[in-house]
């Protein structure tokens, strides 16, 4: 199958973009040309722009139950689609193919439970003081959304921020990903061909700086939805707040995971294991640092080592790999450096550690022990395929551990004591926290972080919150 190059989607049109610029798609699979991206321009902006404050007027009229219909056939159509855009994810992106069919697929139920949530934005009717008087309290969209997503679910990301705009009456533009904007596209295209209006769902990228900056100020733009790196969350909430914008921020992430002395260990190995390794690391929730009570540190550690040297890494078109590629040499790059800072400060190398061959963004899966606390990976996020396994004795201490960095997602714990899953849950500053599974991503259940991992919520019935606006109506009955 051809690789199709990525184009915008700027007022029903699919076009290069005005000045024809293009920035090459790699495959981080083995550093090939797959294709090109194109960039937007200022006049390209504007154009959406103008489509986006059109397409607003006439989506908000559409009732709720016909947007709801019009999702559903979104989320049919990328069903039907899903092997077809599963082998361009994997191509571009590089996770397994399996992977990427999962991404898919999940993102069709985001769509169904959104095109089902926006049937229900529900005001209410407050009981007023005085006889004759009504008070309405109604829920309007936002207006319309800039939205930034990134290249580690090309579409999973976008999934949340569109279907939530769409469902409530909300026109989006949005900045994919320029490194993996094929499989982006056809999530936006499923949605165009399901009826979605061509001014409601624009589709942009280029120089994301230039973008965001151009966007977030414009006063057509009424909501902010971004996904990436905290450093650029802060910018973007920054330059958001001066232009008094809605805001979401989904940011990074350096979860905690606890594994009690009474914990199902096995378990414990296989589904962090497997949530460390998915998409070779590169997951705001993935579990980084474990914290494993000493009288089960070495079974644990030995455990998760034997699981990380059975990942098969390779090109996620082959069937048997487990681990794809990182997405750009980049990572590769902060992936060596973060490890090799931690080994000079008299970390542990279990195994893994460098780069696996010379062709492709491999890097081995990696187990370090005993990472001393100012290691630059202990509070940086790897955002890669590297577990760091410290060993505990002392309760208190450890959540104090847990909770130490400014970022709060996502933590994991393992424990059969019931009472102390009550005080974890308690205890632990996250967003999200998974007790004895993983659990957490579903669309009807809340996703965001506390701190420095942002605020605001990708799932269940917050998700919608962030694209209404309350209104209070008054009435009173007219004399006479
Ligand atoms: P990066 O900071 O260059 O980019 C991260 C994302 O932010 C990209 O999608 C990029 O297009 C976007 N971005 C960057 N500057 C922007 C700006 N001024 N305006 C709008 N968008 C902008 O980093 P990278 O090397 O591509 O990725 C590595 C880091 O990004 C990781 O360390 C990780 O923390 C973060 N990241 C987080 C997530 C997540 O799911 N939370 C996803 C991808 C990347």
């Amino acid at each position: 199958m051809t690789y199709p190059n990525g184009m915008l989607h700027i007022a029903g049109v699919w076009t290069p973009g005005s000045a024809g610029e293009t920035l090459p798609v790699l495959n981080p699979a083995n550093g090939e040309t797959l294709g090109t991206c194109a960039v937007a321009t200022r006049d390209d902006l504007d154009r959406a722009l103008a489509a986006a404050a059109r397409g607003f007027s006439a989506w908000r009229a559409v009732p709720a139950f016909e947007r709801g219909k019009v999702l559903r056939r979104a989320a049919a159509l990328l069903r039907q689609r899903a092997d077809d855009i599963a082998r361009i994810m994997t191509r571009e992106q590089g996770k397994p193919l399996a992977e990427a069919r999962i991404e898919t697929l999940a993102a069709a139920d985001v769509i169904d439970w959104f095109a089902e949530e926006g049937r229900r934005a529900y005001g209410r009717i407050v009981p007023a003081r005085a006889d004759g008087v009504v008070q309405m309290v109604l829920r309007e969209p936002v207006g319309p959304v800039a939205a930034f997503t990134p290249w580690n679910f090309p579409i999973n990301q976008a999934v949340r921020k569109v279907s939530a705009a769409l469902c409530t009456g909300c026109s989006v533009i949005l900045k994919g990903p320029e490194d993996t904007p094929a499989s982006c596209a056809a999530l936006i295209a499923a949605f165009l061909d399901a009826g979605v209006p061509g001014d409601v769902l624009s589709l942009v990228y280029g120089d994301p700086a230039a973008i965001s900056g151009h966007l977030i100020p414009h006063p057509v733009i009424a909501k902010i939805s971004f996904t990436g790196s905290t450093p650029v969350g802060k910018q973007l909430a920054a330059l958001a707040g001066q232009h008094m914008k809605r805001v979401t921020m989904e940011l990074g992430g350096h979860a905690p995971a606890l594994v009690f002395a009474d914990a199902d260990i096995e378990t414990a190995i296989s589904v962090l294991g497997a949530n460390k390794f998915r998409n070779a690391g590169q997951v705001c929730v993935a579990p980084t640092r474990f914290l494993v009570h000493e009288a089960v540190y070495e079974r644990f550690r030995d455990g998760f080592v034997a699981f990380a040297e059975g990942r098969k890494v390779g090109d996620g078109l082959d069937p048997d790999t487990t681990m794809g590629p990182l997405i750009h040499a980049r990572r590769l790059e902060a992936m060596e450096s973060l490890c090799a800072d931690a080994v000079a400060r008299g970390a542990e190398l279990r195994t893994g550690g460098t780069r696996l061959g010379n062709r492709g963004n491999f890097f081995a899966p990696t187990v370090l022990c005993d990472v001393p606390r100012e290691a630059r990976i202990m509070n940086e996020e790897p955002f890669g395929p590297v577990a760091l396994i410290q060993r505990f004795s002392d309760e208190e201490a450890i959540f104090t551990e847990a909770n130490r960095l400014p970022y709060g997602l996502a933590a994991y714990a393992y424990t059969r004591s019931a009472t102390r899953a009550t005080r974890i849950a308690a205890q632990l500053r996250s967003g999200m926290v998974g007790i004895n599974h993983h659990g957490l991503g579903f669309p009807e259940t809340p996703f965001g972080g506390v701190g420095d991992s942002g605020y605001g919520s990708e799932g269940g019935s917050e998700a919608i919150e962030a694209y209404l606006t309350t209104k209070f109506v008054s009435q009173a009955s007219a004399n006479g």
